[in-house]
């Protein structure tokens, strides 16, 4: 359920920014965080599914991995992580807090001439 409401909000997003544009979208980037909980497959399946009936039909969705950055609480040095349990690699502090890989975000569409 998640992963169609975003593949609806994409929808939605895209559909917004071209809108009276001349060219047919092609290709759109989505950036997904690491910790935004998002299925890949289910996402772009979701997509897929919701896209036929609208002007983006033809359009492909590319997903880019967004990895987890953390900022260290005790010394301030923005690391990005790895497994569990994070550790800051410049004082070892284990105080963090998330920056970055918790969205989903749209990058960027790509526009096609009709032909
Ligand atoms: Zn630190």
């Amino acid at each position: 359920m998640h992963e169609a409401t975003l593949a609806a909000n994409v929808l939605k997003i895209v559909s917004r920014a071209a809108a009276g544009k001349e060219n047919r979208v092609a290709r759109i980037t989505v950036s997904v965080g690491e910790l935004a909980g998002v299925m890949p497959a289910a996402l772009i399946f979701a997509f897929n599914a919701l896209k036929k009936e609208t002007p983006l039909d033809r359009a492909d969705l590319i997903l880019i991995k967004e990895p987890v950055t953390a900022c260290c609480d005790d010394c301030g040095t923005d690391y990005q992580p790895g497994p569990f349990p994070y550790h800051c690699p410049a004082c070892g502090s284990r105080s963090f807090r998330i920056t970055g890989g918790e969205e989903v975000r749209v990058k960027s569409m790509e526009l096609k001439k009709e032909i």
